[in-house]
């Protein structure tokens, strides 16, 4: 058995450095706005300016495996790494209406943010729809795509480059006035101003480094300067102390004002104000409704909850089981 054991551990870590090395490779992306493999149609739509409307249709998603074929050799024994062909996805139907906030819950790993790729079309799904007011995605323009839906995750990328630099690429021809609002809008402009070199610093690994909640908020003056009507959100907030969460809560809350949202929740105070709670496990909705009519209900929700509370009593906003990704 270690025969068999030893080459197929060495193939799941090459998969795993495989998988890691494109995942930063779509984050790359995800702030260029560009996606590797995703291609616009010839005689694309575009998306109607200010759609807000989000609906999914018995979505499935399965991830192309990096060592798929590699594995297909090993067949005897894929019943020991079977999650290479699971589908992630398993027939999702929701729909974010314009102006609502829609809030994803459930264990890690249940595919929030696979859900969350498939609306910016980081990847294309590989069953049923998904469509932006009324346009099928995969039918839609790059560009009114790109100007329609804005993403934030947990970890921005800042290019090595000013900061100037880093904003233009949510709107090219932005002036240094509305790059000003937009840092103030995001909570960051005073210290952006305080650097000796302001809008001209150059941030990243050998310039000036920014804090986690600093990239955070950066990223969100980034959303702001780009006005999309639909905001998608991975709201993790681990890593933020609570000084810079608070500051980063009040930045998230001005950059959702107006616009649609799909928020991958950790926040119990989000959570809350969701109009909708849509509970994800194994890659279905399991439930949905609003957070007391799903405590009532007593089902995964009413259990993420109180776990969250027995690991954490004191402490609201991180959300243990909840949080696990
Ligand atoms: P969540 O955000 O709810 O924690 P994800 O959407 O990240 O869940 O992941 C859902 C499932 O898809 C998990 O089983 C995860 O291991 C798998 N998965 C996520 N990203 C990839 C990838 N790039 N390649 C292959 N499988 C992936
Ligand atoms: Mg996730």
């Amino acid at each position: 058995l270690t025969r068999l054991y030893g080459p197929l551990t060495a193939l799941s870590n090459v998969r795993v450095d495989v998988m890691s090395a494109l995942v930063s490779f779509d984050r790359v992306f995800e702030v260029l706005d560009l996606r590797p493999g995703i291609a616009e149609k010839p005689g694309a739509t575009p998306i109607p300016a200010g759609s807000g409307l989000i609906e999914f249709r018995d979505v499935r998603f399965r991830y192309p495996s990096a060592a798929e074929v590699s594995l297909a050799t090993l067949e005897d024994v894929a019943s020991l790494d079977h999650r290479e062909n699971e589908e992630v996805l398993a027939g999702l139907d929701l729909t974010v209406e314009p102006g609502q906030m829609v809030a994803l819950v459930g264990p890690s790993g249940a595919g929030k943010s696979t859900t969350s790729m498939l609306v910016s079309r980081v990847y294309d799904v590989t069953g049923g729809s998904v469509r932006i007011g009324g346009v099928d995605v995969r039918d839609a323009t790059l560009e009114s795509l790109r100007d329609t839906v804005g993403v934030v995750t947990q970890d921005s990328h800042l290019f090595h480059e000013t900061i100037a630099d880093n904003l233009r690429y949510a709107r090219p021809g932005a002036t240094e006035e509305q790059m000003w609002d937009a840092l103030a809008g995001a909570r960051i402009a005073g210290l952006v101003r305080a650097l000796p070199d302001g809008l001209d610093t150059v941030v990243g690994e050998r310039g000036y480094r920014f804090s986690g909640g600093e990239k955070q908020r950066l990223a969100i003056a980034r959303l702001l300067l780009k006005q999309p009507s639909i905001v998608i959100l991975d709201e993790a907030t681990a890593h933020l102390d609570s000084e810079s969460e608070a500051a980063v809560q009040r930045a998230l809350a001005e950059a959702l004002r107006g616009r649609t949202a799909l928020v991958i929740a950790h926040r119990l105070s989000t959570i809350r104000e969701a109009d909708q709670i849509l509970v994800l496990d194994r890659g279905r909705i399991v439930e949905r409704g609003r957070h007391e009519e799903l405590i009532v209900a007593g089902g995964l929700y009413a259990d993420l909850y109180r776990t969250q509370f027995a690991e954490l009593p004191s402490r609201e906003m991180a959300v243990g089981p909840l949080a696990g990704d």
